[in-house]
């Protein structure tokens, strides 16, 4: 207990240092910009200015992407380097004929792989063996406690230097903050300030998501908006004091505060994923009953892991989420899902016994709400309330995967739940009206009884939306269920 206010203490008056900040956001005039990237929906765009980035992947081709700056971001920072260069330029389809380069690129000749092959081969043996060593001893520094925050902020410039792909390794390895998710405070700050932003990738009600550059890795900047700074900060918070490395929760990289130009700057940088959101990958995209059992299977991981109080050192709070959604679980390039947004998450340990709500004002997502918060009876004061109302909206999110599952020839369009029944952007009135005094659910399909695991699913998804929070499925039990009718779809009965 006493660790645990400890260490969040010790957060809270890192991130309080951090703080210079002013207010206001610069007004400016809107230019029109050429769009051209991937997450173009058309090809003008209109923003704060234009931008030009030429952008180096490891192991790609260099890339070109056109789009608009939003108003307060400070997208041309920073020189050229062997992975990304910028140009911004302030009117109207200005960033048509620009051309840009890298600082040095790879040469292209064919010829030099063939002789290069088994020279690399052989380093790269040596520099495994080197960095086996090279573990080795820091374990042993650190255990001697040599290991200082400073000393791994100049080691990754150093890996910078050289162009490594140091991301993954720098957070598998034992270098991160001790307690939390992260990298030690200096460290995170120094890799957002490294980060490069390309092309914005989505808008939330909140702020926006952009597809970051860091020495050649794609990383996912969340730009929080400043008026919801308390998001940020419980999303920062969450992951710098929970240890929360799970394949199914979204990877934390850095979080960073900055004050420039009078306007504060909310960084939350984590695992970039090309396929979006659950939400954006199901517009697209319909699912065969095993895919859509994949996508199923992993978001639950991903939610009993979160809900499930681990004890010990390398332990765990409870956390219920919140916010659960389509569009804030992703999809990985493995097409499983990892679950984001942590910024109204709450925080319960039965074992130093404290509950941790927080005070974010924001609200969730009206449209996934459960009855008992849509008619406030919600006991706010008993932690695990929160997770059964998480329960309830993954029993929604399992509806919205179920419609675009092919079954006998047959699959549905993307709706979101409570299409056909609330409008679009419904008010808490509407959706209490339909859920509390009528007491609707979303209807399900009547093909998935054609299948063994689809019917599964539904009957899974009726016993997330029992109105009585206590008599809903528990997360861990659905993960078991999922994976039961995943490895034996035969035998759907293993529902209870
Ligand atoms: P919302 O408020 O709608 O949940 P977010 O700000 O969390 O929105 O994200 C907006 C959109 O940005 C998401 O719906 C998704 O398409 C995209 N996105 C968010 N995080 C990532 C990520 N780590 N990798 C790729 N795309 C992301
Ligand atoms: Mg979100």
């Amino acid at each position: 207990m006493t660790l645990g206010i400890f260490r969040r203490g010790l957060f809270m008056l890192l991130v309080a240092l951090g703080l210079t900040r002013g207010d206001l956001v610069k007004p400016s005039k809107l230019v029109n910009c050429i769009c051209e990237n991937p997450h173009c929906k058309k090809p003008v765009c209109q923003g704060a200015w234009c931008t030009v980035v030429l952008v180096r992947e490891q192991g790609r081709h260099p890339q070109v992407s056109r789009g608009c700056g939003s108003q307060n971001q400070e997208l041309c920072l920073g020189r050229p380097t062997e992975f990304v260069n910028h140009h911004c330029c302030y009117r109207s389809f200005c960033n048509q004929n620009v051309s840009l380069r890298l600082e040095e690129e790879p040469k292209g000749d064919t010829h030099l792989p063939l002789i290069l092959g088994p020279i690399l081969a052989l380093l790269v043996l040596v520099a495994l063996g080197a960095l086996g060593l090279w573990h080795v001893r820091r374990r042993q520094e650190k255990q001697r406690g040599l290991h200082s925050d400073l000393g791994e902020s100049s080691l990754i410039l150093k890996a910078s230097d050289q162009g490594d792909s140091m991301l993954g390794d720098f957070l598998d390895s034992d270098c991160t903050t001790g307690s939390g998710s992260g990298l030690p405070f200096l460290v995170q700050r120094t890799v957002a300030r490294q980060v490069a932003l390309v092309e914005c990738v989505g808008k939330g009600r909140y702020g926006e998501v952009w597809r970051g550059s860091w020495h050649g890795e794609s990383v996912a900047v969340k730009i929080f908006s400043s008026r919801d700074e308390q998001s940020w900060f419980r999303e920062t918070e969450i992951y710098n004091t929970v240890l929360l490395r799970h394949d199914n929760i979204l990877g934390f990289i850095a979080s960073d505060m900055t004050s420039r130009n009078s306007s504060t700057q909310l960084w939350l940088i984590t695992h970039y994923h090309e396929h979006g959101s659950l939400y954006d990958f199901l517009q697209r995209q319909t699912l065969e009953p095993q895919l859509a059992l994949r996508l199923a299977v992993s978001a639950a991981c991903g939610l009993a892991h979160l809900h499930v109080e681990i004890f010990g050192t390398q332990g765990k709070p409870a956390i219920a989420h919140r916010d659960l959604k389509s569009r804030n679980v992703l999809v990985k390039s493995n097409l499983q899902c990892c679950i984001a947004d942590l910024g109204l998450a709450v925080m319960h340990s039965q074992s130093s016994d404290y509950l941790d709500i927080g005070n974010n004002p924001r609200v969730g997502t009206k449209r996934y709400m459960a009855p008992e918060v849509l008619d406030e009876q919600i006991r706010t004061d008993c932690f695990e309330s929160y997770k059964w109302t998480d329960i309830w909206a993954f029993g929604l999110v399992l509806w919205e995967i179920a419609r675009r599952t092919i079954i006998n020839g047959i699959v549905e369009d993307y709706r979101p739940p409570f299409y056909d029944m609330v409008p679009n952007d419904p008010s808490f009135e509407d959706m209490k009206k339909v859920v509390c005094v009528d007491q609707q659910t979303p209807t399900i399909p009547n093909r998935l009884a054609a299948d063994p695991v689809l019917s599964g699913l539904a009957q899974m998804m009726r016993e997330c939306w029992y109105p009585n929070p206590t008599a809903r499925l528990t997360a861990l039990r659905i993960k078991k269920t999922l994976q039961k009718l995943s490895h034996n779809p035969e035998k759907p009965k293993g529902i209870h």
